[in-house]
């Protein structure tokens, strides 16, 4: 072969090989140099066609240098790399590997024109040695014929399949080879050259950058979606976590996630017994069973609080040992098991879930916590309400006595303290009833007995037992009830209760000589009763408070009033229990308005026209 070798026109190669032959003749010294001239001519020719052809060359490796990387998408960029090796080359097949895991393992990973089915690297008809010299020499190869070719005609595959020209190149990147690129041909020798070489190795290159771009693209997009679908997941589980406040479903929630995210077969999560620091099982099937100290290595994580993963071995499965830290102290341990071993990610999803779970943990037993003491208070309020009852009885009962002359004369004087006496036993009775409604009421002991009711009635009593006060303070009052208001379904004490509390407070908190009105409407199923007054008014800050139990403003107009801030809040409980609303509104210095709604249909005969509607 001659370096003027061009290898795209035969009929070239055997004009020169005729004119050559010539020359072996014997011939006029004339004819002789029209012959050699002729070969040169040929040879300037054959030059000038492989500068054409090296040019176009060049154009085409532009053109492919400027579609590469223009993806990120690796497949994508792999495809164009090898349609461009298949144009630039005239090469009959190629494929591209890509260097996998730890950089040991080459991985086939397109190609053109290659039998479907011989995608694994010793299955397919090429030159393994060509490919593994290229990648620990890191330097490219190009044989001409590979059957001649001292270095590979020994090769079993060279032979085997029958190779002849082959030309590969390897991808390098940061120093290292990251793959080859392979082109071949079978049929025909000498169909690459040291140029198509050189061309091969500047698109490698080329090459090699786009797929490293797409490589880390990918690598970037999966880390990313990995995240996007952990946290997720998180969101999801923090939802499921928050939706109740008992320490078990907290529990379950974490330990059926934590099975779930990671596919192992087994999940358990045990807790630290706060009184003896025992780790006993919470959920699953062992619950209850106790972790001693018999297992090292739970104990070891718990100790180290990082979390441990074990391998399996033997017929041990593999374990993700994950203690749950609050505020840097383990409270419990989850554990994990599979069949299949865990991996760093699923370590250090576990570890986000159960500092989530920790937090959730801790939550729901100060909930629990908090729980158990109200139940106390609720107990102590319910003893001590109805041990002040007896006693208060008594008290008003010889107050009376004494201030009705019954026992003997009194003064005036004596009068009017008997009066003080009796007044603040009525606001303690007033106090012990409130409170005994809030304990019965929170301990679900408060029993109603609705019934259909007429509005009208309340109001009218509620104004009758109050009579006096408005003798006493007086305002304008004033009942707007229509004729037709539907009767509403409550329990009549309940009703009262509620009434009272709303006209005497807006009585308490107006001046005297203000206007008060009461009015009532029916709206879809409902009768809203509402007490409105030209009063004191609610500043924000205070209506942000409102209906919570003891507050009280702290404004003078309300502090000068007898009160404990109790009211509200029960009326506000009755009137839920009775499957109404309460609410206000108010501007502070104008005046309030407070009303509640009641059903005018008990609930179960909704429930029952519901059934019948669906039924029909
Ligand atoms: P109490 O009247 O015993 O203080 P309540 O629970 O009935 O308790 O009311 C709580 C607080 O709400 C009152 O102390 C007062 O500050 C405010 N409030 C209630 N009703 C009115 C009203 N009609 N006008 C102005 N303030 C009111």
């Amino acid at each position: 072969m001659t370096d003027h070798k061009h290898h795209t026109n035969p009929t070239f190669d055997a004009l020169r090989v005729q004119l050559q032959s010539l020359q072996s003749h014997t011939l006029s010294k004339e004819s002789h140099s029209v012959l050699q001239a002729a070969l040169s001519s040929l040879d300037k020719l054959g030059e000038q066609i492989n500068l054409g052809l090296e040019q176009r060359r060049l154009a085409a490796l532009y053109r492919v240098s400027q579609v590469l990387g223009t993806s990120l998408d690796l497949t994508e960029v792999l495809k164009q790399v090898m349609d461009a090796v298949i144009g630039l080359t005239d090469a009959e097949r190629g494929f591209l590997m890509l260097m996998e895991g730890d950089g040991n393992d080459l991985k086939l990973r397109a190609a053109r024109n290659m039998a479907q089915e011989t995608l694994q690297l010793d299955e397919m008809k090429v030159s393994r040695t060509v490919i593994q010299t290229v990648v620990e020499e890191g330097e490219a190869v190009v044989t001409t014929n590979a059957q001649l070719d001292p270095r590979f005609s020994q090769q079993e595959s060279v032979l085997t399949h029958n190779l002849r020209s082959i030309m590969c190149a390897p991808l390098f990147s940061r120093g290292g080879v990251i793959g080859v690129i392979y082109v071949d041909n079978r049929a025909h020798d000498g169909l690459f050259t040291n140029e198509d070489l050189n061309l091969l190795n500047t698109f490698a290159s080329q090459a090699a950058a786009a797929i490293q771009n797409a490589q880390i693209f990918s690598r970037t997009d999966k880390t990313l979606t990995d995240r996007v679908a952990e946290l997720e997941t998180l969101a999801r589980v923090s939802r499921e976590l928050s939706q109740r406040l008992d320490v078990t479903h907290v529990l379950e929630v974490t330990s059926k996630w934590a099975a779930e995210s990671t596919q192992a077969d087994q999940a358990y999560l045990a807790l630290r017994d706060s009184e003896n620091g025992h780790l006993r099982i919470a959920t699953g099937p062992r619950a209850g069973e106790r972790i001693g100290v018999d297992q090292p290595l739970i104990n070891g994580a718990l100790q180290a609080g990082t979390p441990h993963l074990v391998t399996p071995q033997n017929d041990q499965p593999a374990q993700l040992i994950t203690p749950i830290l609050a505020n840097n102290q383990s409270i419990g341990v989850l554990v994990l098991e599979s069949s299949e071993p865990f991996d760093a990610h699923a370590m250090q999803f576990i570890t986000r879930l159960t500092n989530q779970a920790a937090l959730a943990i801790e939550k729901a037993q100060l909930h629990e916590h908090v729980q158990r003491v109200s139940d106390e208070k609720t107990k102590f309020v319910s003893v001590v309400t109805h041990e002040l009852r007896i006693p208060m009885t008594s008290i008003k009962g010889y107050t009376d006595l004494l201030r009705g002359g019954l026992i003997g004369p009194v003064n005036d004087q004596q009068t009017d303290f008997l009066n003080i006496i009796r007044s603040n036993v009525d606001r303690m009775s007033a106090l012990t009833s409130d409170l005994s409604d809030i304990s019965r009421i929170e301990s679900g002991r408060l029993l109603l007995e609705p019934e259909m009711l007429l509005v009208h009635e309340y109001v009218d009593q509620v104004v009758k037992s109050m009579r006096h006060k408005f003798e006493e303070k007086p305002h304008e009052l004033e009942i707007h009830l229509p004729e037709d208001l539907p009767q509403v379904h409550a329990d009549p004490n309940r009703l009262m209760q509620a009434l009272t509390n709303l006209v005497n407070n807006a009585w308490k908190y107006t001046p005297e000589g203000g206007r008060i009105s009461i009015r009532a409407d029916y709206d879809n199923g409902f009768v809203r009763i509402a007490v409105h007054d030209t009063g004191l008014g609610i500043s924000e800050e205070d209506q942000a408070s409102l209906f919570s139990q003891f507050f009280r403003s702290e404004d003078e107009g309300v502090r000068s009033e007898n009160g404990w801030g109790l009211g509200l809040n029960v009326t506000k409980q009755i009137v839920e229990l009775m499957g109404g609303q309460i609410g206000f509104e108010s501007q502070y210095g104008q005046g309030s308005t407070f009303w509640f709604t009641l059903p005018t249909v008990a609930p179960e005969e909704l429930l029952e026209e519901a059934v019948t509607t669906i039924q029909e």
